[in-house]
C-alpha cells in the first residue's frame, strides 16, 4: 500500500495561505467591498479607459468563465433580471430584429415540434380574449343570442374594410391586443359568424339585414 500523498515544505505553505486567504476574505467581505469601491471611484477614469480598450478580451475572459461554471452565473443572472425587468425584454426585441430570418425559421420548427401545445395556448388565449371582451360569464351573440363557441367570433364595431385585415388584428395577436388593453368592449364585441358578416355588409352598405334560421 503507497502511503497517502502528503502536502511538503512549500506546497504546504502555499496551501496553508490560501485557506488563511479565503477565511480572510470571507470575514471582511465588508471592507473589502467598499476598500475596492473607493478604489474604483478614485481611478475611475483610468479603470474606464481600461475596459474600453480592452474590451474584446474582457468578454471574451468572460465569457470562458461563464462556460466553465454556469451555475455561478445563473445567480448574476436572476439578480439582473430582477433589478432590472425591462432589459432583457428590450435586447430580446433588438437581436430578433436584427435575426429576424434566423428567428422565424427557429419558431417555426419549435411550432413544429410543439404542435398541440401551441394550439391549446392559442385556445386559452382566444377563450381569455373573448370574456374580456364579452365581460360577463360565457359569451354569446350579441345579436342572436347563439352560444356556439365554434362559429363565436370578436367582431370589430369599426370596420376598416379594405379586403385586406389590418395587421396585428387577426388570430393570436388580436387576442393579445385584447387582453393588454384597456375596456376592450368598447371596440368589440361578440357575434357569430352569421352575425358578424351581416354586421360588416350593413356597415358597407347602410342595409339592415334580418337573418331567419327556417
Ligand atoms: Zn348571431
Amino acid at each position: 500500500m503507497s502511503p497517502e500523498p502528503t502536502l511538503l515544505g512549500k506546497d504546504l505553505k502555499k496551501q496553508q495561505q490560501k485557506e488563511y486567504n479565503k477565511r480572510y476574505q470571507q470575514e471582511h467581505a465588508e471592507k473589502i467591498k467598499a476598500q475596492r469601491k473607493q478604489y474604483y471611484l478614485a481611478h475611475k477614469e483610468k479603470l474606464n479607459a481600461y475596459r474600453k480598450a480592452h474590451r474584446e478580451q474582457i468578454n471574451e475572459r468572460v465569457r470562458r468563465k461563464y462556460r466553465e461554471n454556469p451555475s455561478v452565473y445563473a445567480v448574476y443572472g436572476k439578480k439582473f433580471r430582477e433589478k432590472h425587468p425591462n432589459v432583457n425584454g428590450e435586447r430580446c426585441k433588438k437581436y430578433r430584429a436584427a435575426h429576424l430570418e434566423e428567428c422565424r425559421e427557429r419558431e417555426r420548427i419549435y411550432r413544429l415540434n410543439n404542435r398541440d401545445r401551441s394550439k391549446e395556448r392559442a385556445q386559452d388565449l382566444r377563450t381569455y380574449a373573448m370574456h374580456r371582451v364579452y365581460g360577463k360569464g360565457s359569451p354569446e351573440c350579441v345579436k342572436c343570442g347563439c352560444r356556439n363557441n365554434e362559429i363565436l367570433q370578436i367582431n370589430h364595431l369599426v370596420k376598416t374594410w379594405t379586403g385586406k385585415r389590418p395587421k396585428g388584428e387577426t388570430g393570436a395577436s388580436l387576442w393579445r391586443k385584447i387582453i393588454e388593453m384597456d375596456a376592450p368592449e368598447k371596440q368589440y364585441d361578440i357575434r357569430c359568424q352569421v352575425c358578424n358578416w351581416a354586421y360588416l355588409h350593413t356597415q358597407r352598405s347602410g342595409d339592415e339585414w334580418e337573418i331567419k334560421w327556417k
